[in-house]
């Protein structure tokens, strides 16, 4: 296998390097005509057989609206060159086909107005699933990161709700388009300066309709934030988690309140907002109303002249009525082609993140063999979101099948390192090394595939027994002797077993139908799901938190006995579980301040003999009294 080049410098672009704040509405200001494009394009990728069909009705539309002035026309002409009433035979034709023109044109907007639901959702599928694509995607790290997270949920807020906007924007546009070249033709025909003088109405128009749609842009953009905070809020108030702490330390009120300060941000921003639409909105009518009492006095002015017949005349106002009122739909269509073309650029954006740094990054391909030796140097690592280093200066080697336990206080360092170790987060600083190989500037899904976890806040799945287990393994979902293997190992056989569809039923609280556990039982899901997956490293973050002592003796006999050629990295604040392992690793303060074996590190004298002191003599209490 060809190795390839090493990366030149570290790691890969980060999500700020690549989109920096505000620069995506810089850039829509110069855009709409790309943003128009973007938004048919999406529509085109998303569902190219409605929009062909779409687009083909409103031809048809606006064809048969040009017909119908035409006919009118003519049956002014016939109608006019005589005194008498005229002879229905000799215009029976005429209404015939002007009938039927009209019943074109309401059957396909008709048609039009239910597809435009289909298209919608069409395309909203295709944006979600995009959506869904980078946010499972992109690392880990990037949810740390503020900018990131409001682009996320602006995207997946738009993924939601625009695309239903875009594609009747879309349909919208075609038929107004479609109308007013049609109808305009007409127009041309009959009087070519009153075409010209709705043709300069346009421009106002539209240029108006376009600052109102970016007030409202602007608006939303300030306010992601504060839908985010209040978002979280709202659950805090509703959520069952924390219902019992909100009645307990009586916290609703003051939860309420935050919630509601936010709510009155936003909705003093929002008026401001409208006010200024209104004003863009009402010097937009001004303007389209000057425009079209000027047309038809440009009109009278003709006929008295003689420069048009009063059927000519007649027929223009139609046309006038018709083109005036499309030009509205089409600044209606434009409108919220470019609202959902402004947010569209926010989904873009954020989609082309995925691919920007799926570019940078370097596959290496997946080693068959576990490796021999992890080696940590000199790694520091800091959160987007901290000035500080939550690790410096941590060098160590794993060694294929040993057993490590990293001890220290609250906040040592101790999950960021299980993070560092599982490729999930990449150092800020220093190297990790596969068996002398540099990992930086590689894609660490190699050493993610040789590892599994169990994190201290362990996920919860709201799907069966089964798939709660198997989840970490996917493609061997269907082995039932495999699943119940692993949940017998991790002590969740047998509840999991007893459940009323056994390992079929639906785990999840009671509230979507499902049989909800208690929390150890949960965590001993997790671990089963940690044994299922069966990778040469094992991960374990607190994984007897919630477990009484007898369960946790048994989880570390039974961690011991699958330790066998296994590499294993224990978290665990309880002395009693990390003393047989290997080595043993005190973190304080971000940085590795003792290693050894418990006896050494207790004739050491130092934090972990004075923290498992601190730990016994608690024992020691409890059964004294
Ligand atoms: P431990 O597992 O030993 O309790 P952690 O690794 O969770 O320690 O945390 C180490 C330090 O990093 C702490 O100061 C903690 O506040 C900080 N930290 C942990 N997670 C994050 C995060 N997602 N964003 C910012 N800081 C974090």
């Amino acid at each position: 296998m060809v190795d390839p080049q090493p990366p030149s410098g570290r790691g890969r672009a980060t999500i700020d390097e690549i989109l920096r704040p505000g620069e995506a509405q810089q850039r829509d200001l110069r855009r709409l005509p790309t943003l128009i494009r973007q938004a048919f394009q999406l529509v085109w990728q998303a569902a190219r057989r409605g929009l062909v069909v779409a687009a083909a009705l409103q031809l048809l539309a606006a064809l048969s609206l040009a017909g119908q002035l035409l006919v009118m026309r003519q049956l002014l002409d016939t109608v006019g060159g005589t005194d008498q009433l005229p002879d229905l035979t000799t215009i029976l034709p005429e209404l015939m086909l002007f009938g039927v023109l009209l019943l074109v044109v309401a059957v396909a907007t008709l048609a039009q107005a239910e597809q435009q639901r289909t298209l919608g959702l069409q395309v909203q599928k295709y944006t979600t699933a995009q959506v869904i694509e980078v946010a499972t995607h992109v690392d880990l790290i990037d949810f740390d990161r503020p900018g990131f997270y409001d682009r996320l949920q602006r995207a997946s807020v738009n993924a939601g709700i625009r695309p239903m906007q875009i594609a009747s924007g879309v349909i919208g546009f075609i038929g107004s388009i479609t109308a007013v070249v049609a109808v305009g033709a007409t127009l041309v025909v009959i009087e070519p300066v009153v075409a010209v003088l709705i043709l300069l109405g346009l421009g106002p128009t539209l240029y108006l309709n376009r600052l109102s749609t970016r007030a409202l842009h602007a608006h939303t953009v300030r306010q992601t934030p504060n839908d985010r905070r209040r978002a979280y809020l709202y659950s805090v108030l509703t959520r069952k988690e924390e219902a019992q702490e909100v009645r307990a330390f009586d916290s609703g009120g003051y939860l309420r309140g935050k919630h509601d300060e936010l709510f009155d941000a936003k909705l003093t921003d929002l008026r401001a907002t409208v006010r200024q639409r209104l004003q863009y909105g009402t010097v937009g009518a001004v303007v389209a109303a000057v425009i079209t009492i000027a047309t038809l006095l440009l009109l009278v002015a003709f006929v008295r002249s003689g420069r048009l017949s009063v059927s000519d005349a007649v027929v223009a106002v139609g046309a006038v009525v018709i083109v005036s009122g499309r030009v509205r739909a089409l600044s209606a269509s434009t409108s919220s082609l470019y609202e959902g073309a402004l947010f569209l650029s926010d989904f873009t954006d954020f989609v082309a993140v995925e691919q920007a740094r799926a570019g940078a990054q370097h596959t290496w391909p997946r080693p068959p063999e576990p490796f021999e030796r992890l080696e940590l140097e000199k790694v520091a690592f800091t959160y987007p979101s901290r000035a500080e280093p939550s690790l410096s200066d941590v060098s160590l080697t794993l060694r294929r099948g040993e057993v490590i336990a990293l001890v220290g206080e609250n906040g040592s360092g101790k999950t960021t390192l299980t993070k560092l170790l599982a490729g999930l987060y990449r150092p800020s600083q220093g190297a990790i090394r596969w068996d002398g190989r540099d990992l930086s500037g590689y894609d660490l899904a190699p050493l993610r595939e040789h590892t599994t976890v169990i994190f201290q806040d362990f996920a919860r799945y709201f799907l069966t027994a089964e798939e709660n287990v198997a989840i970490s393994r996917i493609q061997e979902v269907g082995d039932r002797e495999a699943v119940r293997r692993a949940a017998a190992s991790a002590g969740a056989d047998a509840f999991l077993s007893a459940l009323p569809g056994g390992y079929d039923s639906l785990l999840g609280p009671s509230f979507v139908g499902g049989s909800d556990l208690s929390l150890g039982q949960w965590q001993r899901v997790a671990l089963a799901r940690a044994y299922f997956r069966d990778a040469p490293m094992l991960i374990l973050d607190e994984p007897t938190a919630s477990l009484d002592p007898r369960g946790e003796y048994e989880i570390f006999q039974q961690v011991r006995r699958l330790a066998e050629g296994h590499t294993v990295v224990l978290v665990s604040h309880r002395f009693s579980s990390v003393r047989a392992a290997d080595r043993i690793l005190v973190l304080e303060g971000g940085r590795i301040v003792e290693e050894g074996a418990h006896e050494e590190l207790m004739a050491r004298g130092g934090l972990y003999a004075e923290l498992f002191e601190i730990q016994a003599q608690g024992y020691r209490g409890s059964t004294s009294s």
